[in-house]
């Protein structure tokens, strides 16, 4: 609901936030990058419902992941945070070693009782497993889907079989991007069954955009069967205004999931089939030439 996506105002996306708190979802994930404490913020205000709240940032040194986390207390206006990741979507192997300045902020933090559980959000199979066996991590936020959609360094197998490992643990898990940001969802319970047969998960982050979205999620968790939601929802696409693109290549950068690439022109160009629609381009785009739509 965030400016990187749908861009709605703070009043519109915490009356969306309040009324799933209302109607039993007690889990939000954010993060320093998608801009929404306010809004979540106001929805507790207006619900007394304090949910479990995520969040993350990708900065890397101590000082870059203290700043995130005052800013999500003090934004948020909470005590504490109960999750608080290393936002590491696109990070490779080298990840730990990449963070080691933010997971010592981050170790710091949760001493102090600021967060209670320290993460990783990733869309690498390979991390994932690596997190299984790393002692500081605490809570893992993989990238799922039925169509392998995003998964870097594997395949959906490879990421099943590192969402096993976890499982053997006692580390958290919550699934990433089960409908490969809108990609699936004329495929919705096929996706959400595969991504369910998963073990040892708790929770699964979905993104939502309107007050019938949500009725249509809790719908599904409670059982119900309910109308198409293609008829209450439609897929996102990122669009890139070619004629705003200086072709700097920034957005190459950001883009997680290498959906990016130049065309005949130099221009930025974004391919449909790899995209999950996650608006991580739009910010990173000086000429804001890329809008989620
Ligand atoms: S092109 Fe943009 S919206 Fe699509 S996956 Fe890449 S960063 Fe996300
Ligand atoms: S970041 Fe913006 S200006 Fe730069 S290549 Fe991408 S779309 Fe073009």
């Amino acid at each position: 609901m965030g400016p990187l996506q749908k861009n709605l105002s703070v009043e519109a996306n915490s009356e969306i936030v309040a009324h799933a708190l209302k109607e039993g979802i007690n889990f939000v994930d954010t993060a320093e990058m998608y801009r929404t404490y306010e809004p979540i913020a106001l929805a507790i205000k207006k619900t007394g419902i304090r949910p479990i709240i995520a969040s993350k940032s990708n900065k890397k040194t101590y000082e870059g992941m203290e700043t995130a986390i005052n800013e999500a207390l003090t934004k948020l206006e909470v005590d504490y945070i109960d999750i608080f990741h290393l936002h590491a979507a696109r990070e490779r192997q080298d990840v730990f070693e990449l963070f080691d300045g933010a997971s010592k902020c981050l170790m710091e933090y949760k001493k102090k009782g600021k967060i209670k559980a320290i993460g990783i959000s990733t869309h690498s199979a390979a991390v994932t497993a690596m997190a299984a066996e790393n002692e500081m991590i605490d809570v893992v936020f993989p990238i799922i889907n039925m169509a392998g959609l995003g998964i870097l360094d594997g395949t959906k197998e490879d990421m099943s079989a590192a969402i096993d490992k976890l499982a053997a643990t006692d580390k958290g898990v919550y699934l990433m991007k089960v409908l490969a940001g809108g990609g699936l969802l004329p495929s919705y319970n096929e996706a959400l069954s595969y991504a369910r047969s998963m073990k040892g998960y708790a929770a699964i982050a979905m993104g939502m955009t309107s007050i019938e979205e949500v009725d249509y999620n809790i719908s599904y968790f409670n059982g119900e069967r309910v109308a198409d939601i293609t008829k209450t929802s439609s897929a996102k696409k990122a669009l890139v205004f070619r004629a705003l693109c200086k072709s700097c290549g920034k957005c190459l950068t950001a883009c997680p999931n290498n959906a990016i690439s130049f065309d005949e022109e130099g221009k930025a160009c974004i391919e449909k089939s790899s995209c999950l629609t996650c608006g991580y381009c739009a910010p990173a785009c000086p000429e804001f030439a890329i809008r989620v739509v």
